[in-house]
């Protein structure tokens, strides 16, 4: 199928993708509402700086940044696409939906981040006791994290880093996040199952797309069938093109998509400057026989 209008038409690996007004796209970012530093107001001043024309918000099991962010597209002439990234469980795993053209203040979205705020919070608060078990200021640690639309590890993170009990984020994540292995606090956490987030962003009006398939601890055969499970649930697309992501990963997803009818979606899951792994609108070519998601949202 031909991309709507030219949009992705040109760009090379390791080129953004451009809609035919020449401005790029990046349909995932994070802005402080969840796991991202800047404000949202902020995020949409850096990506018009970087050329974005097309920008999609899609913090962590909130909306709330969407208000600021389409404030400040509106003044800059971006076309904003207000989006979420939710958490789901598919059997034992961990998924993350991103959700594109949603209605942000649709009632059940609302209230499915909210309830998704409730778990968060609660997680925060396992860990903080963990913490202050072992000797750890726990409060302090975590009332970044508990001030947030949506508490992350994220934010618990980057407060051990500043309060000196590590080095770094990621020393941060191995020291103190992940007793028992990097699924340990996310098996303990009841997130809804995949297809109450998928429902969720239909009734909201948007498009649901498995965000970083490359990322989930799934065999090729686990992948087929999530993404086929996803696909009959009423999935819409399939991230296909992010930073980050290899070009083997990239083949693979681009073969998922065309198995199951998936659209392919780019972005950079941006959430922080200081990363030029990671710079916004920035991201890999989509392959040409991928229907882009854009071709569903009206671009
Ligand atoms: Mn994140
Ligand atoms: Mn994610
Ligand atoms: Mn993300």
């Amino acid at each position: 199928m031909t991309p709507p209008s030219g949009c992705l038409a040109g760009p090379t690996v390791g080129v953004a993708a451009r809609c035919d007004t020449g401005a790029r796209i990046d349909l995932h970012t994070h802005s402080h509402c969840s796991d991202g530093t800047l404000a949202p107001g902020e995020l949409v001043r850096l990506a018009a700086a970087r050329g974005v024309g097309v920008l999609a918000l899609t913090d962590h099991d909130t909306t709330a940044g969407c208000e600021q962010a389409h404030a400040v597209c509106r003044e800059l002439g971006i076309r904003f696409i207000a989006g979420t990234e939710l958490s789901c469980r598919w059997h034992e795993h961990t998924l993350h939906i991103v959700g594109l053209n949603v209605d942000p203040r649709q009632p059940q979205l609302v209230a499915h981040c909210r309830q998704l705020l409730g778990l968060r919070r609660a997680r925060i608060e396992r860990i903080a006791q963990r913490l202050g078990a072992a000797g750890l200021p726990s409060a302090r640690l975590a009332a970044p994290a508990l001030a947030a639309s949506s508490p992350t590890r994220m934010h618990l993170a980057r407060e051990l880093c500043a309060q000196g009990f590590a080095p770094s984020v990621q020393q941060a994540f191995e020291r103190y996040l992940r007793r028992g292995g990097p699924q340990h606090e996310e098996a303990d956490t009841p997130w809804p199952e995949l297809s109450v987030a998928v429902k969720c962003i239909e009734r909201a009006g948007g498009a649901a797309v498995l965000a970083h398939p490359h990322r989930y601890a799934l065999t090729s055969g686990g992948l087929r069938e999530l993404a086929g499970q996803f696909r009959a649930m009423g999935g819409t697309g399939i991230e296909v093109s992010l930073a980050g992501m290899g070009a083997a990963a990239a083949g693979r997803a681009a073969t998922l998509a065309r198995r199951f009818g998936l659209a392919g979606s780019i972005g950079t899951d941006f959430h922080e400057p200081g990363s030029p792994w990671r710079a916004l609108g920035r991201f890999a070519k989509l392959p040409e026989a991928i229907t882009p998601i854009t071709a569903h949202l009206g671009l």
